[in-house]
């Protein structure tokens, strides 16, 4: 055996410039360095297609890596089968035994491996209590609801007590209220039992609220790791800016209008920067810049003010707290987050602004962030 990184703890799960080129010449990932920490929930999120499930059969080792080391507790496993990585695995289509009971369904696994019999009753009892099934172990899996079909997907790898738990989207054949109560739920089993988790999914949403740390992926490429509220606040590159956050974030393009960096010019408005932003930008006089906004950081604009930008008010969607105003300018579609109170009516122009310290700026050409102090 040996051992790369002897600091790791037991289950940390390291990726080092892993690489998986399919037969077909299909790069599904093209190079990830990572670790999740022992005891870490960490979720890889990105579109379908971003190479979410291959990295996770990578580390399961149902696929076998092109280039770069994998470890999990400091041990190359690289070509190491998958039974012996102490994983367990929960896919999106999981499918249990029909003919068999809850209990039959949880103990399966551990039947295979030998496990004795007073054991495996033990640890199904233990499973079916945290995941509320106690009561359903004799029923067969067409006996249950959705909810609880999926807790027994669940169990099944609980039952195997591995040192790291993979899920690769393992709520997207819920509804959406489901969906909601199994994440919470999720994230309780998650703190019970500490465990490393690797959380796949396609939902930034669900992302955002279950991880400790995000790795985004886009075409076989991380584009950032970080902390949910990193990721947003401080989006290291256009696609993480306009993934994550919904309603998605406007982007207009500009062209830095002072040699000081206090003005964009954005066509017929402009933006002007505060003193400590255009600082980033002074001597980029003509430099092509994409503004991002939020929703929420634009406001109706006074008629006083000259730089506004006029756009026609097309949709208006009421959600209960907040209104989002759906507007046009030009070919280009911009939503604005609005407190609930009356609003004007669809098809009027509104002049709308940019708050100036809430504003991501990125360079139009290479679209990574450009860092305001
Ligand atoms: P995700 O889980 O993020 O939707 P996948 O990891 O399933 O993405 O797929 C990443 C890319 O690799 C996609 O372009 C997909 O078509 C391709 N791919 C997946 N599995 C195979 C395979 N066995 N052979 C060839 N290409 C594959
Ligand atoms: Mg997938």
């Amino acid at each position: 055996m040996r051992r790369v990184h002897p600091e790791d703890s037991l289950a940390a799960v390291r990726l080092d410039s892993v690489r998986k080129v399919y037969a077909n010449g299909q790069i599904a990932v093209a190079e990830a360095s990572f670790e999740a920490a022992d005891g870490e929930l960490l979720v890889l999120v990105g579109p379908s297609g971003c190479g979410k499930s291959t990295l996770l059969r990578l580390v399961a080792g149902l696929e076998s890596v092109s280039a770069g080391t994998l470890a999990i507790g400091g041990r190359v496993v690289n070509d190491v089968p998958p039974r012996d990585r102490d994983i367990a695995m929960v896919f999106q289509s999981y499918a249990l035994y029909p003919h068999m009971s809850v209990a039959q369904n949880l103990a399966f696994g551990l039947s295979l491996r030998k496990t004795p019999r007073a054991e495996i009753d033990a640890r199904v009892r233990e499973a079916a209590a945290m995941l509320d099934l106690s009561s359903v172990l004799e029923r067969k899996p067409a006996q249950l609801s959705g909810g609880q079909r999926q807790r027994v997907a669940l169990g099944r790898a609980l039952v195997r007590k591995p040192s790291v738990f993979l899920l690769d989207e393992p709520l997207s054949n819920l509804d959406a209220k489901l969906r909601l109560g199994m994440r919470v739920e999720i994230a309780r089993l998650h703190k019970r039992i500490g465990a490393t988790m690797i959380y796949v999914t396609h939902d930034q949403i669900e992302a955002m609220t279950l991880g400790d740390r995000i790795v985004v992926m886009n075409g076989g490429e991380i584009q950032q790791i970080d902390a949910p509220m990193r990721l947003y606040e401080k989006p290291a590159n256009v696609f993480v800016a306009g993934f994550l956050g919904s309603p998605a974030m406007n982007f207009f393009r500009g062209r830095v209008s002072a040699a000081n960096g206090m003005q964009i010019d954005l066509g017929e408005a402009s933006l002007q920067l505060p003193a400590a932003s255009a600082h980033a930008l002074a001597n980029n006089a003509g430099r092509e810049i994409l503004v991002g906004v939020r929703p929420e950081d634009l406001v109706l604009a006074g008629d006083a003010d000259a730089d506004a930008i006029e756009a026609t008010l097309e949709v208006v969607e009421p959600v209960g707290n907040e209104i989002f105003l759906n507007l046009r300018r030009g070919d280009q579609a911009i939503v604005m987050r609005v407190p609930p109170r009356t609003m004007p009516e669809t098809g009027t122009t509104l002049r709308i602004a940019m708050k100036p310290e809430r504003v991501h700026l990125f360079d139009a050409k290479t679209e990574r962030r450009i860092e305001i102090p």
